[in-house]
């Protein structure tokens, strides 16, 4: 059983490097800039055992209840992990006890709260801005169908983040909007990237690229991939 998981997981990550590889190729890019982080979400621990035996050592989640018993259950495996979903205050201090980096940072009030927690636990938490790509955003400034701020949004979020205790400004995360080629969408991710690391040149992450979309994120820039189903298969429909 474990034995034909564990072929199954090979044979996606084999399969998601080949891609990856050939990505970079065409974007004259190294492998050794990308890091690919699997998102294991409502699979168990188990396969991220597996994926970890295999090399992976970044892992991404998105829900906090599954990601922190997850985590706990995975200690010791020296991975990092990614919080990568929609993030209630009141979940935070759950989160900071086990997530190195966060990627949906999308308002102060949530800023303010990551650093309040992180501070208590010791802990230093990179924090990602997530930008919604949508062509049409809500003119409120306000979080976009897809999750995120507004590119207009960043700059401030950025200087609140640099200035927190115990928070360090990683850089930028979105996911591509549905309805678009993804290329262009990356691309203003990109320029929107560019601009916050002239004020903070140590903000030098890129999360882009799903397991539909990868190539055209490590086209555009990114650094980081959050890809799931390449590598795991495809999930069972979430039932709250
Ligand atoms: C689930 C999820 C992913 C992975 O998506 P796949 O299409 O399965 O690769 C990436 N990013 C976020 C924010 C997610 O919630």
């Amino acid at each position: 059983m474990n034995d034909a998981r564990r072929e199954e997981l090979a044979a996606g990550l084999a399969e998601t490097e080949s891609r990856i590889r050939d990505a970079c190729r065409a974007a004259g890019r190294d492998r050794s800039e990308i890091t690919l982080i699997a998102v294991t979400k409502t699979y168990p621990a188990s396969d991220v055992r597996l994926l970890a035996g295999l090399g992976v050592t970044d892992v991404g989640e998105n829900r906090d209840q599954e990601a922190a018993a997850k985590a706990a259950e995975c200690a010791g495996l020296g991975l990092t992990w990614h919080f990568i979903g929609q993030l209630q205050t009141n979940k935070v201090r759950s989160v900071v006890a086990y997530a190195d980096l966060v990627h949906s940072v999308d308002r102060p009030r949530l800023v303010d709260a990551l650093s309040r927690e992180a501070v208590k636990a010791g802990r230093e938490i990179g924090c990602l801005i997530q930008v919604s790509l949508d062509t049409a955003p809500p003119d409120s400034g306000g979080v976009a169908e897809r999750g995120g701020v507004v590119p207009a949004a960043v700059p401030d979020l950025a200087t609140a983040i640099a200035r927190a205790d115990n928070l360090r400004l990683r850089g930028v995360m979105a996911v591509a909007p549905l309805g678009e080629e993804p290329g262009p969408a990356f691309a203003r991710l990109a320029r929107t990237a560019r601009a916050v690391q002239e004020e903070h040149p140590g903000a030098d992450v890129i999360s882009a690229g799903m397991s539909g979309d990868l190539d055209e994120a490590i086209a555009n820039g990114a650094t980081h991939l959050r890809v799931g189903t390449a590598l795991l298969g495809r999930r069972k429909p979430f039932v709250r």
